[in-house]
This record gives structure tokens, C-alpha cells and sequence, in this order.
């Protein structure tokens, strides 16, 4: 048999026969987890898309494209080289670089079309000089902190940008943006408190479009979403609203193939270490994943995967390059050598597998390695 039901079985249909594992990323998903972001926003606000890290590993060129066509016009990215990596594909887009405005790139920033994201007041000043001196007034995005203590302008920086009402007149849009420190904790305190911050702040900057809230602060309500949102980990099918259901599409599905099947003949253990034991009878089948695939060695005796309907525990140490499990309930005609295991996907979304790792769905979707095969369903044009 050829794994699971659909979408696996479409998905093993597109494998390329040498594949030992599929990381198959459906964009049409991630474009209608944007759509459905979109409908809950208050009237009026945008919904930009967070592609940093790769596309939160998914791809950040393929997700972009495919938001873009979405209606998507607004990105951020990390650091300057996915900005400069990015832009080209997207010209008509802005492309903001989180890490800011660094020494020495404001000619390259200026020559790509790349919008910083100016964290300092010597940020400020430097791309306010660069402004003046070329006669150019581009899109510009401010950072406050609000309480992460990270990045972005203090409080009081900002207030003397502020009372400098000429400070900003180089730029011919101007975003001020601030970080949620909790957004997943809806009833934690500090939501309100950067909330009221942040109302503080918008109103010492008239003429400035306002942005604070990622995936999970859109669902804080309407009073965070202000002219623009910014998701990452929702588009990509993480859960926004950890224990509740989860609002969004999943995206990723991780199918990795069986290339072993060993029946038990006596007692003993299984993989490095022998932390785990089996008795005779039992059956164990090997897949071509591992930890160097960024299937993370925490999963080890506690992940869990599926072979069409049946669920099948993780057996053993994760390795770098295989992972065991314990098929000794599968008919043995339901687990043969070339079927596919599904670690990732409908049955198992990234936040359950972050779960079962100790980790949160963002390292899980980051660590997704460049060994897989990679497919993409819904590509843009
Ligand atoms: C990563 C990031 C986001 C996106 O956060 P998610 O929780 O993935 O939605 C938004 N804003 C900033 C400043 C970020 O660094």
C-alpha cells in the first residue's frame, strides 16, 4: 500500500522515486490561512506576511510569491540578506528587514528598494540623512519597544522623535511598530499594558500608520490590529490560539519512507543507547529521517507517526539519519519497504510535534531540513 489517506496518497503519488523523505508545502493552504487571517481583521487593517527564517522553513520565495498573488504587499523578513534575496522576486512589494538599518548597508538598502526597519536613534538619523542628502523620501518603519527589551526604539526615544515633529518628514510613509511579548497568553497582563503603551504612542504620531500584532495577537481582538498585522506562524499552520482548536489550515505535511521492516526474534533493544526494549514477536520498521533532517532528537521514544490509518509510536533514539518505530500492530501488509510514514501533517500538526519534543511549533517549522524533497502545491505563477 502506498501510505495514508488523501492528501498523503496524492502527495506519495508526486514523490520523486528517490526521495527518502517529502516535505510537501501546500501554498494554497498558507494563502487561505492569510485569507482567513484577513477576514477577522477590524475594517481597515492590512495583513502584511513574516517570512523570515526561510519562510518559517517552508520556502520564503515560494510562501511570498504565493501571498503576493494573495493580495499580500507588505513582508518581513529578518535579516538583510533575505531582504536582498527576497526583494527581486517582489518588486512591487515591501520587503522590511527587521534586523534594521546595519552600518555600512544604507547605499545597498537604498539601491534594492529595501524598507528598514529602524530599531535606534542613530538608525533614525542615518537613513533621515541618507533621505535628505538623495532627495528620495521612501517608505520607512519605526520599532518601539514596548516591554520585549530586544529591539526597537526605548519609549522615550521615541517620545523625543516625537517631540521633534520634523524628525520623520524624510519619509513618505512612515509604520510605527511595536512586539506583543505574550500574545498567546490572552488573559496575561502585559497584553493590555503594551496595548495601552502602544495607544499612547500611535497618538504622539499622527501622521504615522500603526503595527502590533503577530499571528496570535490578531486574536487578542480588534482593538491590537490597528493599519497593519503581522503573522508568521499562523500562515503556516501553527496554532494562534494554543488550547483551543486551531483556527488555521495545516500546511506542511512530512512524509518519510520506510526503507526497513524487522521482525523481532528475541527480546533486545532497539537504536543507540538501547533506551528503549522490544520483546520477540514485535516489528519494527525504519524510516529515512533523522535529526540532521531537523527531525529533532528530543522526539526520541516519544514521537509518533502514521502509516495510513494506523498511529505508530517512535521506538528508540532519534539518529542522524533514521528513526524506528514500533509497527508490531500494523497488519504487515499495511508497512512495507517504499511506503511512506507520515511524521508531519492532517493526523499530527506542528504544534502536536512540538509537544511531543518539548518545543513550540516554530522550532519544528525552522528546523525543517534541506535534505528533504521538497514539493509545492499551489505555486505561484
Ligand atoms: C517573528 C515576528 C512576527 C511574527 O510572529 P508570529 O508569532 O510568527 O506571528 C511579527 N513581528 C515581529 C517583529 C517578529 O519578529
Amino acid at each position: 500500500m502506498t501510505a495514508a489517506p488523501d492528501p498523503t496518497t496524492e502527495t506519495a503519488s508526486r514523490a520523486d522515486e528517490r526521495a527518502g523523505a517529502l516535505l510537501t508545502i501546500d501554498l494554497d493552504a498558507i494563502a487561505e490561512n492569510y485569507a482567513r487571517l484577513g477576514a477577522r481583521l477590524a475594517s481597515g487593517a492590512q495583513c502584511a506576511g513574516v517570512v523570515k527564517a526561510d519562510g518559517y522553513g517552508c520556502g520564503a520565495i515560494p510562501v511570498a510569491k504565493r501571498l503576493f498573488a494573495a493580495g499580500c504587499r507588505v513582508f518581513f523578513v529578518a535579516r538583510a540578506d533575505e531582504g536582498f534575496a527576497l526583494k527581486p522576486h517582489l518588486p512591487d512589494a515591501e520587503v522590511c528587514v527587521l534586523d534594521g538599518l546595519l552600518p555600512g548597508l544604507v547605499d545597498d538598502y537604498a539601491a534594492a528598494g529595501i524598507v528598514p526597519v529602524l530599531n535606534d536613534p542613530g538608525q533614525v538619523e542615518a537613513w533621515t540623512a541618507y533621505c535628505a542628502a538623495n532627495e528620495v523620501a521612501p517608505p520607512v518603519v519605526v520599532h518601539v519597544d514596548t516591554g520585549m527589551n530586544r529591539l526597537g526604539l526605548a519609549m522615550a526615544d521615541a517620545e523625543a522623535l516625537a517631540e521633534d515633529g520634523d524628525a520623520l518628514r524624510a519619509f513618505s510613509d512612515v509604520l510605527v511598530m511595536s512586539h506583543l511579548v505574550v500574545s498567546e497568553e490572552p488573559e496575561h497582563p502585559l497584553n493590555a499594558r503594551q496595548l495601552a503603551d502602544f495607544q499612547h504612542l500611535r497618538a504622539r504620531f499622527p501622521k504615522a500608520k500603526a503595527s502590533l500584532a503577530n499571528s496570535s495577537g490578531i486574536f487578542l481582538g480588534p482593538d491590537y490590529h490597528f493599519d497593519l498585522v503581522r503573522p508568521g506562524h499562523a500562515l503556516y499552520g501553527g496554532n494562534p490560539t494554543p488550547g483551543q482548536p486551531n483556527p488555521m489550515r495545516h500546511a506542511v505535511q512530512l512524509l518519510a519512507r520506510v526503507i526497513a521492516v524487522r521482525e523481532v526474534d528475541k527480546a533486545g533493544t532497539v537504536g543507540y543507547g538501547a533506551t528503549a526494549r522490544i520483546g520477540a514477536g514485535g516489528r519494527i520498521a525504519t524510516i529515512a529521517v533523522g535529526y540532521a533532517d531537523g527531525y529533532l532528537r528530543s522526539l526520541s521514544n516519544r514521537g509518533e507517526a502514521w502509516i495510513g490509518p494506523h498511529r505508530v509510536p517512535l521506538i528508540g533514539r532519534v539518529s542522524m539519519d533514521l528513526v524506528t518505530l514500533d509497527v508490531s500492530s500494523v497488519p504487515p501488509e499495511d508497512c512495507q519497504v517504499g511506503d511512506f510514514a507520515e511524521l508531519i501533517g492532517a493526523h499530527s500538526g506542528v504544534d502536536d510535534v512540538a509537544e511531543r519534543a518539548g518545543t513550540n511549533g516554530y522550532e519544528i517549522l525552522t528546523s525543517l531540513g534541506h535534505r528533504y524533497h521538497r514539493a509545492y502545491l499551489g505555486e505561484a505563477a
